[in-house]
C-alpha cells in the first residue's frame, strides 16, 4: 500500500465506541456530500466518497469491525486472510432503503446496464470434531442461473429484445426527489434497457432462472462459530453478462456433548471419586484424538482445573494449539451399602478430633463466619 490510510473512525468522524446507528448515520452524511453523481467535475469528492465508503463498509460489520480494531488495517485488509472475510456487499446495500438503494445503484452501473449477480449466504453447521480437523461436504443450494433457452437474453429464441421506450435504452430515469434530482433504476425494464416482446418460455423474459447447484465446499481445519469460507463466482448470476456473486458459507458449530470451545481452547468437566481426589490418581479424559491419562494429584478440591497441553484446538489463522482444560467435579458417592455408611461414619469420627486441619475450607469459613457475627 502507498500512503499510510487514514483512521477509518477518523474518515467517517465518529468515535470509536460510535453506536452502529451512528456510524450509518454519519456515513449517510458524507455519502450525499461527496457522491460523485452530485459531484461530476470533483476528482476529489469521488476519493472522499470512496474513502468513507471502504470506512462503513468496515465499521458496519461486527467481525471486521473487532478486526480493525485489533489489528489496524492489516485486519481488514481484503488481500490478506485468504477467502474469509471478504466484502459483504449484503450489509451495504441494507443501509439504504429506496432512494438511496438508487442513489449507490445507479453510480455502479450508470452507462452499461450490467449487474453484478447476488451474494448468496448459506449457513452451514459442522461438528466440532470436523471444525477441528477440517472436512468436506456437500451442499444444495437453489441459485438464480442464466436461462440456458435464451442464453439470458429474456427473448423466445429466434427473436430478440428491443431498446426500452421508457428509458431509451439507458436502464436510468431521472426523477425528482424533493429539492434535487436523482438517477433510479428504469421501472419498466428494471435497468436492463431492453424490453422483452416475446418472453422466452423457460424464464418468462426474466433471462434467469432458480436451479438447484450441489457444491462442494472444503472446511479448513480450526474454523469457527462465524467463521465464512468464500466460494468465488457461485452466487448468483449477472444481468447482461455482469460477474456472478460470490457464495459465502457461514460456519455455524454443533453442540457438543462434552467439549465446550472458547478460541483455541476446549473445556470439559470431569466426575471423579472423592478417593480419587483426597488420595491422587491417575484418570482417563476424553480428547478429541481419543481418551488420555490425566493424573489427579492428592488432595484435590471440587473446581479444579487442569490444563492438558496442544490438546485444544489449532485455529485457522493460528501456528499454535490451544489446550484442554479439565474442570474437576468430586462426586459424592451414591447407593451406599450398610458396611460403606459405617465406614464413613469410621472415617468422619476419625477426623472430628481435629476436622479443621482436614477440612481448610470448612476451618477458613467458620473462622469468617466468626468474624462476621462477632
Ligand atoms: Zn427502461
Ligand atoms: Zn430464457
Amino acid at each position: 500500500m502507498a500512503a499510510a490510510k487514514k483512521d477509518y473512525y477518523e474518515v467517517l468522524g465518529v468515535n470509536r465506541d460510535a453506536s452502529e446507528e451512528e456510524i450509518k448515520k454519519a456515513f449517510k452524511k458524507l455519502a450525499m456530500k461527496f457522491h460523485p453523481d452530485r459531484n461530476p467535475d470533483n476528482p476529489k469528492a469521488e476519493e472522499s466518497f470512496k474513502e468513507a465508503k471502504e470506512a462503513y463498509e468496515v465499521l458496519s460489520d461486527d467481525q471486521k469491525r473487532a478486526a480493525y480494531d485489533q489489528y489496524g488495517h492489516a485486519g481488514v485488509d481484503p488481500s490478506m486472510g485468504g477467502g474469509f472475510g471478504g466484502f459483504n456487499s449484503g450489509n451495504f446495500s441494507d443501509a439504504f432503503g429506496d432512494i438511496f438503494g438508487d442513489i449507490f445503484g445507479g453510480a455502479r452501473n450508470q452507462r452499461s446496464n450490467v449487474y453484478r449477480g447476488a451474494d448468496l449466504r448459506y449457513n452451514l453447521e459442522i461438528s466440532l470434531e470436523d471444525a477441528a480437523k477440517g472436512t468436506e461436504t456437500k451442499i444444495r443450494i437453489p441459485v438464480q442461473t442464466s436461462c440456458e433457452t435464451c442464453h439470458g437474453s429474456g427473448a423466445r429464441p429466434g427473436t430478440s429484445p428491443v431498446t426500452c421506450t421508457t428509458c431509451n435504452g439507458h436502464g436510468q430515469v431521472r426523477m425528482q426527489q424533493g429539492f434535487f434530482s436523482v438517477q433510479q433504476t428504469c421501472p419498466k425494464c428494471h435497468g436492463t434497457g431492453k424490453m422483452v416482446k416475446e418472453p422466452c418460455p423457460t424464464c418468462h423474459g426474466g433471462g434467469r432462472v432458480k436451479q438447484n447447484k450441489t457444491l462442494n465446499v472444503k472446511i479448513p481445519a480450526g474454523v469457527d462459530e462465524g467463521d465464512r469460507i468464500r466460494l468465488s463466482g457461485e452466487g448468483e448470476a449477472g444481468v447482461n453478462g455482469g460477474p456472478t456473486g460470490d457464495l459465502y458459507v457461514v460456519v455455524h458449530l454443533k453442540e457438543h456433548p462434552i467439549f465446550q470451545r472458547e478460541g483455541a481452547n476446549l473445556h470439559c468437566e470431569m466426575p471423579i471419586s472423592f478417593s480419587t481426589a483426597a488420595l491422587g490418581g491417575e484418570i482417563e479424559v476424553p480428547t478429541l484424538d481419543g481418551a488420555a491419562k490425566m493424573k489427579i494429584p492428592a488432595e484435590t478440591q471440587t473446581g479444579s482445573v487442569f490444563r492438558l497441553r496442544g490438546k485444544g484446538i489449532k485455529p485457522l489463522r493460528s501456528s499454535e494449539h490451544g489446550d484442554l482444560m479439565v474442570h474437576v467435579v468430586v462426586e459424592t458417592p451414591v447407593r451406599l451399602t450398610e458396611k460403606q455408611k459405617d465406614l464413613l461414619r469410621e472415617f468422619e469420627s476419625s477426623t472430628q478430633a481435629d476436622a479443621g486441619k482436614h477440612s481448610p475450607k470448612n476451618k477458613s469459613w467458620v473462622d469468617k463466619a466468626r468474624d462476621f457475627f462477632s
